[in-house]
This record gives C-alpha cells, sequence and structure tokens, in this order.
C-alpha cells in the first residue's frame, strides 16, 4: 500500500520534495468499516488551499501525514451493514491506494449506471459545482449570455454545455490552447472561445461577446474577472467558483479596477461552495444523467496511470495539462 504525503508546505509552485511516497501497511479495519481498493483517484485545485496552513474552509492538511482527496474504489473487505465485498462506493480518501474508512462515508456507486471515473467528474462533485453555481448562485436563466473561464476544464465545460442546453442565448469560453479553444467551438457548441494567452482578456471578450454578458462563472479570478466587470449587462450576475491564477501567489492579488461598474450594471458577484449545495444532487443528476448518457452533454478525461504519477496528475492541473477532469487510475 502506497500514499503521498506532504513533508513540507509549498511556498508558491507546490515542488516535488513537498512531498512522498510512502510505503504503509495495508490499513486494518474495525467494526461499522470497509476496506477500499482504490480504483480512481481524484486531483482538484482546491487542494493547493489545503497544502497551506492558511484558514479555510477545510483544514489543512497535515504534514508527514497521507493527503486526502475524492476517489471511486472496490470493497475488498467489509465490517459494516449494507456494503459488500466488491460494491463499488466514492468516498474522500484518495492519495493512496487502501483506505479504510467508516461505512457512513461511503456512497455506494453502480459502474453498470456509468463509468466509475465519473463519479468524481461529470457526474460527481465538478459537475454539481458547475450545476449549483450557473443555476443557483448565477441565477442563470433562459436568454442569458454566459461567459466561463476555465471551460475546457472539468468545471467549466460543464458550465458552458448546461447554460448551451438550458437556452442561453450565447456562450462564451475562455481557455489555455488553441486546441481547447478549437475543442470548445467544435465539439462542445460553445458560440466564441478565445485563448487568454493570445491577447487581452477584455478585448478578446468584448470581440466575443459584443452585446456584452449576463452571467460569468468564474474559475480564474485576476484579469479575468475585470475582463467580465467590464462586460457585465445590466443585472449581470458573477459567480465566483474559483481563482486558479492566483492560487500559488506568495502576494495578495490586485482586485479589478472596475468594481464601480456593478454600482452602474445593479451586477451581483456571489461566491459559492459546492458542499453547500448538495440538496441538488438528486435534482442534478436525474436532469445531467440522462445528457451525459445521450451524448448531448460531452465530456473528456485526462488520465493519467498509476499512484506514482498522483502528484504530477495534480501539479498538472495546476499547470492546464488537462482537458476535463485529471483522473489518476490505479
Ligand atoms: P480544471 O479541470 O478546470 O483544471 C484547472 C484548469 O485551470 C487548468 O486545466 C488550466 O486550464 C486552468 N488554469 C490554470 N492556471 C490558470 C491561469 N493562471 N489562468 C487561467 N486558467 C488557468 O479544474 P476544476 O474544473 O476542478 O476547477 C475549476 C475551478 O473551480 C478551480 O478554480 C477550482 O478551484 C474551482 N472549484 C470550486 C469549487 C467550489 O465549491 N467553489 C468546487 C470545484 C472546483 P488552461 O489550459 O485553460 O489554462
Amino acid at each position: 500500500n502506497r500514499e503521498w504525503h506532504l513533508l513540507s508546505r509549498p511556498v508558491g509552485w507546490p515542488k516535488p520534495e513537498d512531498f512522498a511516497l510512502v510505503e504503509a501497511p495495508v490499513p486494518a479495519i474495525g467494526e461499522g468499516q470497509v476496506l477500499v481498493r482504490n480504483k480512481y483517484l481524484s486531483v482538484d485545485p482546491y487542494m493547493r488551499g489545503r497544502m497551506s496552513d492558511a484558514k479555510s474552509y477545510l483544514p489543512p492538511f497535515e504534514l508527514g501525514k497521507v493527503m486526502q482527496g475524492g476517489a471511486v474504489g472496490e470493497v475488498v473487505e467489509s465490517n459494516a451493514e449494507g456494503i459488500a465485498v466488491g460494491d463499488h462506493v466514492l468516498h474522500f480518501f484518495g492519495w493512496r491506494e487502501y483506505a479504510a474508512l467508516d461505512a457512513k462515508n461511503a456512497v455506494k456507486v453502480d459502474p453498470q449506471a456509468a463509468p466509475l471515473s465519473t463519479y468524481l467528474g461529470v457526474l460527481g462533485m465538478t459537475g454539481l459545482t458547475a450545476y449549483a453555481g450557473l443555476l443557483r448562485t448565477a441565477s442563470f436563466k433562459e436568454g442569458d449570455a454566459v461567459f466561463v473561464s476555465g471551460a475546457a476544464g472539468a468545471v467549466g465545460s460543464q458550465v458552458g454545455q448546461i447554460a448551451k442546453l438550458k437556452g442561453a442565448s450565447r456562450v462564451i469560453g475562455s481557455a489555455g490552447s488553441d486546441e481547447k479553444v478549437k475543442l470548445l467551438v467544435e465539439e462542445y457548441g460553445f458560440d466564441a472561445a478565445f485563448n487568454y494567452r493570445n491577447g487581452d482578456v477584455s478585448e478578446q471578450l468584448r470581440e466575443a461577446a459584443p452585446d456584452g454578458i449576463d452571467v460569468y462563472f468564474d474559475n480564474v479570478g485576476g484579469d479575468h474577472l475585470e475582463a467580465a466587470i467590464g462586460s457585465l449587462n445590466q443585472g449581470g450576475r458573477i459567480a465566483v467558483c474559483g481563482m486558479i491564477s492566483v492560487y500559488n501567489n506568495t502576494e495578495p492579488a490586485p482586485g479589478p479596477r472596475n468594481l464601480a461598474r456593478l454600482i452602474m450594471t445593479r451586477g451581483r458577484m456571489e461566491g459559492f461552495l459546492v458542499g453547500d449545495h448538495y440538496d441538488l444532487q438528486p435534482q442534478f443528476v436525474q436532469e445531467v444523467g440522462p445528457w451525459v448518457a445521450s451524448g448531448a452533454l460531452k465530456y473528456r478525461e485526462t488520465v493519467v496511470e498509476g499512484i506514482e504519477s498522483n502528484l504530477e496528475a495534480f501539479l498538472g492541473v495546476l499547470r492546464g495539462d488537462n482537458t476535463g477532469k485529471m483522473i489518476v487510475k490505479l
């Protein structure tokens, strides 16, 4: 059983020396617990926050201990009622090959209903983030023009497509490579997309959305947020989901210089955490599940293999190596 430990708190970009892949015994299970052999591990941008000791909505990872994250695996031992050997479960003890956990912290998933990895992505946490952030936080309504950053990523690609399926007047996405931009327009049906590395974000957004935007779903922060405020229409809404452009900063990033536009536009900007919106999970699965099954909503996964690749996969998400959800397959 191998597991990833955090050795030191990264300053700026995480370095391989901040982590170690450690050999550990397969854990023994107690009453009410199950032993899970993990099959798919999630790596997510928010994990960067848990590597620091700044106060946040989740406690910091402990130094010298195994890290945590979403995972799906097969139950290989069970001391719990209702979960049998051979069942598959979603749980929160990733970054390791074997996990012993209380059955109450495991959610059974059906490998016949959907590929196991999708419970971490398009039908899982990132999918619900897109759904809740767009529909609830940004109060999306038919006819809205929607701009989403990080648009080729797990959350962003789903935001744009849900908006389209629900009658957006125009969907615009930004991403960090020309191939990603092509994918957005040609496969995901975005009306326009641009590569933020190819020029000024505000100018590119104005060109892509000449009539302005009603919703901005922010995954990036920084100049993207300022650009979105600059293009916001009357009554526009900004859902602040993530700000990946600042996660490795060592100094606070400057804020948008044009916040006063929120007054004139009566604009609203609101942050959200997916953890507060699990009441929407049944509705999300009911509505989005069939779209995924029929291919009306497309998704990609970037899959890397082996527990030894777990750290590189995480760093890859911060760099933008992924298209769609980044998954580690064991
Ligand atoms: P993604 O699959 O979108 O992967 C992250 C992407 O961010 C990369 O692929 C990269 O794509 C892009 N990126 C990296 N650095 C920058 C930069 N400096 N400027 C612009 N883009 C950058 O990850 P997720 O879908 O899992 O997460 C997307 C966002 O949502 C993150 O900010 C995350 O923290 C947030 N989030 C928030 C949740 C909540 O509850 N509020 C829950 C889940 C996620 P590219 O090649 O385009 O640069």
